[in-house]
């Protein structure tokens, strides 16, 4: 089969190389996505169709006098109408933004507040959430809603009458490669979530990637679990794979084993794309679910988001006769960095070898390049193609992430006298809960407005299935006393305005908070006292 340049005619925009342009290669009439519902319904989207829906959302914004740099983002479970909508708002040249359906209302105003986003798609359900913060948005202009007929009102609308009046044909501007593209947000140990802001360029690292490190190709059969509203959902639930021309299942239902391998069994999935937590949960399910499928068109198995246990590993090469792949990347990065793949022995327990066009190294805090087995910061050479341009609003930040042409990662890791790289931690706060990161500070923040707490400290501790689960310390106020109605009370507040996520596992009723003298949470210690562990150097505690 032709292989045609990535990049043709300087068009470096990511919805017409995922749609427009795969049908001027002759995918027309090739299915793009399978989209199966929870209730196993599917539906089939040519690449014809996949370029024909997003040229008709593109229309839509157009129409509702969005332009290039304008922010739109997606706030629905995995949908089609939320990939349209994606790859619509990328042909403008509008940035389009994702946010995790999960979401409560104080995230999702960090989001949309601190990128000042003038729309967003959603559900009837989930449109709730945003009504009731919607007078602080004053920027946010258009909200346009999946499941309902009519419009509510001139910037309440629906996207099956936007969409019925749309015309199907769109032309796409030149987009240059540092064209804003892809917006997500993460959390940090300190600080509301920073905006990462992605470049259209990306895709040539994206699409490098999936071929050679995911082994995408044309023929395969490919599914990535992970959702939309994070960035291993864009970067290869979306945008990797179709630049590839790689037919997609999307599966909106939640983790089930015996439907997933179903799954991989009758839609004759070869590639696929997972996490550790659900590699876990798999785990621990009785063989028979495994053995009863046929599951030998599956080639390979990648990993991504936490640490892959070496007992998985060995679970899946004796159960499933195969290795997984895991791989190592981030929001900030875009794609993937370090990974394992077909042709490079799995050692378990590591996450594989750079990229072969990168360059990964491990740096000390004073900036010294560190010899193999020396645990250090995590750092990538700056200058890759999916490089984040920078943190919305936090230009400061973002350089500070930058030191003699590395990006720090944020991570600590060491490399072994054969090149492969060992992931040993973060170094800051931040919790990884089944992939998520989760930021201590926010939590404590919104612990702090419930009317009963004084302080809270939150940690994450180790968990068998999530990697990480979220611990909240917390010292009421005296004339309160803990009870199950003001547990209650506290987890649903958590999960209303933030996500059932970030909503802790554990939480411990303490005296006092161990701070330092200038009054910063010591979670150092707080982990300390969960682990039954020494604290180390507790000089600066305020006692
Ligand atoms: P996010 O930006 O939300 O995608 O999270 C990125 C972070 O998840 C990384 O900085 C790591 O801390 C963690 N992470 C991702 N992949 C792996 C992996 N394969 N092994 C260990 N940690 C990982």
């Amino acid at each position: 089969m032709h292989q045609y340049p990535l990049i043709i005619d300087g068009q470096y925009n990511i919805g017409s190389i995922c749609t427009s342009q795969q049908c001027a290669a002759g995918r027309g009439s090739k299915v793009a996505m399978r989209w199966i519902n929870s209730n196993l319904e599917k539906t089939d989207y040519t690449f014809d169709e996949l370029n024909n829906e997003s040229n008709k959302f593109a229309n839509v914004l157009k129409n509702l006098g969005f332009q290039k740099g304008d922010i739109f983002f997606t706030f629905l479970p995995k949908s089609s109408e939320q990939i349209f909508s994606f790859l619509g708002t990328l042909k403008i040249q509008a940035i389009a933004g994702t946010l995790f359906s999960n979401f409560g209302e104080e995230s999702l105003l960090d989001r949309l507040g601190d990128s000042k986003a003038k729309g967003v798609i959603t559900k009837k359900s989930l449109y709730k959430k945003i009504l009731s913060i919607s007078e602080k948005l004053p920027e946010l202009k258009t909200i346009i809603i999946t499941d309902i007929n009519e419009h509510i009102s001139g910037n309440v609308l629906s996207y099956s009458l936007l969409m019925k009046e749309a015309s199907g044909n769109f032309d796409v501007a030149l987009t240059s490669a540092d064209t804003p593209s892809v917006l997500h947000y993460t959390s940090g140990s300190t600080g509301k979530p920073k905006g990462v802001l992605h470049l259209h360029k990306s895709v040539l690292l994206q699409n490098y990637t999936s071929k050679h490190i995911l082994q995408l190709n044309e023929n395969e059969i490919y599914w990535c679990t992970a959702d939309q509203g994070w960035v291993t959902g864009t970067s290869y639930g979306i945008i990797g794979p179709w630049s590839l021309g790689v037919t997609q299942i999307h599966f909106g239902g939640a983790y089930d084993a015996d439907i997933w391998m179903n799954l991989i069994e009758n839609e004759k999935i070869t590639i696929w794309y997972t996490a550790p937590t659900a590699l876990r949960m798999l785990m621990r399910e009785d063989s028979s679910i495994f053995l009863k499928h046929d599951l030998s068109r599956l080639k390979h198995i990648f990993s991504v988001g936490e640490p892959l246990n070496p007992e998985v590993i060995n679970w899946s090469r004796e159960l499933l006769k195969k290795d997984i792949y895991d791989t190592w990347f981030q929001t900030e990065t875009g794609s993937i960095m370090i990974a394992n793949r077909p042709g490079l022995p799995v050692k378990s327990g590591s996450m594989g070898k750079p990229a072969d066009i990168l360059e990964a190294a491990i740096i000390s805090d004073e900036g010294k390049i560190l010899n193999n087995k020396q645990v250090g910061n995590l750092c990538v050479k700056a200058g890759w193609d999916s490089m984040f341009r920078t943190y919305l609003n936090n230009e400061d930040i973002y350089n500070k992430k930058f030191k003699n042409g590395y990006y720090y990662t944020g991570d600590l890791a060491y490399r072994d006298e054969d090149g492969y790289y060992w992931f040993v931690g973060r170094n800051d706060d931040v919790i990884n809960t089944a992939g998520h990161l989760i930021s201590p500070f926010e939590i404590e923040s919104a612990l702090l407005e419930i009317p009963e707490i004084a302080e809270s400290g939150v940690i994450g501790a180790p968990d068998d299935i999530l990697f990480e689960k979220v611990v909240a310390y917390i010292r009421l106020k005296d004339q309160f006393s803990w009870s199950d109605d003001l547990e209650m009370n506290v987890r649903l507040r958590l999960a209303n305005k933030l996500s059932s996520i970030a909503t802790p596992q554990e939480i411990k009723i303490i005296k006092e908070i161990p701070k330092n003298k200038s009054g910063k949470i010591m979670r150092r210690v707080l982990k300390a006292w969960y682990m039954g562990t020494d604290p180390g150097d507790i000089s600066t505690l305020d006692v």
